[in-house]
C-alpha cells in the first residue's frame, strides 16, 4: 500500500474516501471544474469591442445617408470622396460579394460599392443580413 496520502485537487486536504476520489466535497469539485472551464474559454480579441463599435458606426452612417447622394433606381449614388469623408471605416463590414466585376461590402443589409467613375453606389440587400 502506498504511503502517499491522496489530497483534494483543489484545497489539498487529505482524502479518505474511495480510491478514485479527487475532491473532498461537491464545492471543491464544482469550483475546480468552473475554474478549468474559465481557463479553457477563448478570450475575445483585444479589439473586439472597438471593431463592433466601428461596424455599428458604419451602419449608422450608411443608413442615415451621405450628404450629396441622389436616388438611383434601387438605392443611392454619391460622390466617393464624400462617402469616404463621412467617417465610414471601409476596413470593417459584415459581409461582401462580387457582382459583375464589382466588389460590394455590406454592413448588415446596407451594401456599397466604390465604382470606377468616382461614385459610390449604396443599396439595401436584406438577404445579406439574413442568417
Ligand atoms: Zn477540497
Amino acid at each position: 500500500m502506498s504511503s502517499t496520502v491522496k489530497t483534494c485537487e483543489l484545497c489539498k486536504k487529505p482524502l479518505h474516501g474511495r480510491i478514485d476520489q479527487r475532491f473532498c466535497n461537491d464545492t471543491c469539485r464544482n469550483n475546480y471544474n468552473r475554474s478549468k472551464r474559465q481557463h479553457e474559454r477563448i478570450a475575445p480579441h483585444t479589439n473586439a469591442q472597438e471593431i463592433f463599435r466601428l461596424i455599428k458606426t458604419n451602419y449608422e452612417i450608411i443608413k442615415k445617408g451621405i450628404p450629396g447622394q441622389f436616388p438611383d433606381y434601387n438605392g443611392v449614388i454619391c460622390d466617393t470622396k464624400e462617402f469616404l469623408a463621412s467617417g465610414i471605416n471601409t476596413k470593417f463590414y459584415t459581409s461582401s460579394f462580387q457582382d459583375g466585376g464589382l466588389q460590394w461590402c455590406c454592413v448588415f443589409d446596407c451594401c456599397y460599392s466604390l465604382q470606377s467613375d468616382g461614385t459610390t453606389k449604396i443599396i439595401q440587400i436584406r438577404e445579406q443580413a439574413e442568417i
